[in-house]
């Protein structure tokens, strides 16, 4: 089983997936909220102000304050944060609470389903469709 290192609350522990191996799920959710202290960390990584930041880079949707979202070639659309050629986080340092505490376990549900299909398909690169 793939394992790596991952922080989660402050703590190292080693976890059953691997986000390097993953076309990036977590980050198409459509419902990635975002609260204050997050707003200023991206203002303060962009050098934006709090207004011009949460303008540019959230929306409310559910009566939440979201991450914007663009369109995306694996998933219907995908976090406007998201390096779509690499898969990954552009903004790893400044990403919200949410996303450094997702998947707040030592397994990713989605990482276990990945890794089930592309066993069966015999192709260790396989993605579902979404
Ligand atoms: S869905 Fe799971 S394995 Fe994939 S990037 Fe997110 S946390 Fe990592
Ligand atoms: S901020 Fe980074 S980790 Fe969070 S959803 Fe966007 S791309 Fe993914």
């Amino acid at each position: 089983m793939e394992t790596s290192n991952a922080k989660t609350n402050g703590r190292t522990l080693k976890v059953l997936f691997n986000c390097a191996k993953c076309p990036g799920y977590c980050c198409s959710y459509d419902r990635i909220e975002v609260t204050k202290k997050d707003l200023l960390r991206l203002a303060k990584h962009f050098k934006l102000s709090y207004k011009d930041a949460e303008k540019k880079f959230t929306k409310i949707a559910w009566g939440d304050r979201v991450l914007r979202h663009r369109k995306d070639r694996v998933f219907k659309s995908i976090c406007q944060f998201f390096d779509q050629t690499a898969r990954r986080c552009t903004i790893y340092e400044a990403r919200p609470e949410v996303c450094r505490e997702y998947p707040d376990n030592v397994r990713c549900a989605y990482y276990d389903f990945l890794k089930a299909e592309r066993r069966r398909q015999g192709d260790e690169d396989f993605i579902p469709s979404a």
